[in-house]
């Protein structure tokens, strides 16, 4: 919106939440922060925030991500032109008047000429489907819904569902809180530690007067991290060398264990293998009970070809005398009944079930909005399967909807922030050159879209991503045709790639669009 205003377009912002922040607004449950280093997932386009705001940790919380978030709608005075409490219930495409006609949740309707969907990959939560979830008598929530006015854990009887980054977060930090824990288990996965720390006044000048090499570096690297993969293989290094690496590696804080490392970790399975086991060996150091140790190590697929989670004691609080591990695979769940959880062997009580479940991921957000295009025809029909539209920005039969960061764009896999500054860098220059043409409808065509559809699934060939399904190859077990995963829902490529991509689009003059 900020980039849009400076353009002096007429442009209002729809908030589905009561204020700014997204995914920092909603995740308010205990140990959410962030993976990626703290300056690095700061906005870079206006150094004078970037000397302004000063972190406290290398890793920071929510609460704090949040007030950086109203930091910056402040300072650049972006609230006058927001609407929050904005749910969006249907977009429908006027072929005459070539604009969006907008119908809320409370009955109003606006329109405009363009829209811009914004509306985030991980922001439609999923609860399971498990029978009697509605019968629980206690409160329970969705991680995504953790009350804003927090929860009392000190000696309730907790359940956990679900161990992805979120579950990981949560279950670290209230272990030592709550009076029982039991964590439910289906699918484990690869963590590692963050190493998280407070900033020193030292390394915080240090980042101020090194941000341009930090965002650099940044931009370089595959994920938009400060970390990126070493040039040698592992193949060419001795045993004992690679051994004292990712001793250091593992040592070391935030994603470098899992994107520094050498460049075949996650291309090559004999690679990936190896390094596996290594992390195989740390989980079992670290939990005292072998077979709570084996069930927490993954085996149907390796070590970063799913989203590693960071974690804090993650591992050691198995090692609590009130935390337990279910395996559902032993143990599948049956039901949730009005006092508790009954798996296959025995009924649970709890006062308080937590669902870290997940998110109907990347299309989730576009599906929960009926957008209806040229003849009546909806995104989410165009989409069963995999999302079909060009560079993640337009979709053929949508004229004038311009989707920011949308399925199939770069930044699902980036640091965020660099994902979505190249995106928005790209937008502004895109809308700007259709004021320019005095364009009022542009539309993908159908072929770009095609053979857009086509790089996205070869992308996928190049990683090992797609050796267990997971949110990036758009699998949810919890949504009626995506159980299986099998789609091709990101741009798997890298962020240079696809930032020299869009580059060359609009160096060309935007090939593959219709401005009319
Ligand atoms: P997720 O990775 O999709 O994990 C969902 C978990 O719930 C999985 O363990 C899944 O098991 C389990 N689950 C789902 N349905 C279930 C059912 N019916 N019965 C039992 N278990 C069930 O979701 P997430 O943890 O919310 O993370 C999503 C993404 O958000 C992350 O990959 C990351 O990109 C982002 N995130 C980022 C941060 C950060 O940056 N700090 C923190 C948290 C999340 P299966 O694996 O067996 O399906």
């Amino acid at each position: 919106m900020h980039r849009l205003l400076q353009l002096d377009i007429d442009v209002t912002l729809l908030e589905a939440e009561s204020g700014p922040g997204g995914t920092w607004y909603r995740n308010r449950y205990p140990g959410a922060r962030f993976d990626s280093e703290s300056w690095s997932y700061t906005y870079s386009f206006d150094d004078d925030i970037v000397q302004e705001w000063e972190w406290s940790e290398h890793f920071a919380a929510q609460p704090e991500t949040l007030r950086y978030v109203n930091y910056v709608v402040d300072k650049f005075d972006l609230r006058p032109h927001m609407q929050f409490d904005c749910v969006l219930e249907r977009a429908v495409y006027d072929q005459d008047r070539r604009s969006w006609t907008i119908e809320m949740a409370d009955g109003r309707v606006l329109t405009c000429r363009f829209l811009l969907p914004a509306i985030g990959l991980l922001s439609a939560p999923t609860m399971p489907a498990i029978e009697g979830i509605e019968d629980f008598e206690g409160p329970s929530f969705h991680t995504f819904h953790w009350p804003d006015e927090g929860v009392e854990l000190a000696g309730k009887r907790v359940a956990v569902i679900g161990t992805g980054a979120t579950g990981v977060q949560v279950i670290a930090e209230i272990a030592d809180k709550v009076g029982e824990l039991s964590v439910f288990q289906r699918r484990p996965n690869w963590c590692a530690p963050l190493h998280n720390a407070p900033i020193t006044p030292e390394e915080q000048a240090h980042i101020k007067a090194t941000s341009d090499e930090i965002f650099e570096r940044c931009s370089l690297s595959p994920g938009g991290f400060i970390h990126r993969p070493i040039r040698a293989k592992m193949a060419e290094v001795s045993e004992a060398e690679r051994l004292e690496f990712w001793e250091e590696l593992y040592a070391s804080p935030g994603f470098g264990v899992w994107l520094g490392n050498y460049r075949d970790i996650l291309t090559d399975e004999a690679s990936n293998a190896a390094f596996s086991a290594f992390i195989a060996d740390k989980i079992r150091s670290r939990v005292d009970d072998p077979v709570v140790a084996e069930k927490l190590i993954p085996k149907d697929h390796g070590f970063g070809t799913r989203r590693v989670p960071m974690e804090t004691r993650y591992y050691e609080a198995y090692n609590r005398d009130n935390v337990e591990l279910v395996d559902l695979n032993e143990t599948p769940i049956v039901s949730v009944t009005a006092t508790g959880i009954r798996t296959s062997d025995c009924h649970r009580e709890f006062d308080l079930i937590v669902y870290a479940t997940g998110f109907d991921a990347v299309t989730g957000a576009y599906d929960r909005i009926e957008f209806v295009g040229v003849d009546g025809q909806t995104l989410a029909d165009k989409w069963q399967g995999s999302p079909i539209n060009y560079l993640g920005v337009g979709a053929h039969g949508f004229p004038n909807l311009i989707m920011v960061n949308g399925p199939t764009a770069g930044s699902a896999t980036t640091n965020f922030p660099r994902g979505i500054e190249a995106s928005v860098d790209w937008t502004t220059d895109f809308v700007r050159a259709i004021r320019e043409r005095g364009a009022t409808r542009v539309e993908a065509n159908a072929e770009a879209e095609q053979d857009w559809a086509d790089h996205i699934r070869q992308m996928y060939d190049l990683l090992l991503i797609e050796q267990s399904p997971n949110w990036m190859t758009g699998y949810n077990s919890n949504v009626e045709g995506h159980e299986q995963g099998g789609r091709y829902v990101i741009y798997a490529g890298g962020l240079p790639r696809y930032r020299n991509e869009l580059e060359e689009i609009a160096a060309e003059g935007y090939p593959g669009f219709t401005f009319d």
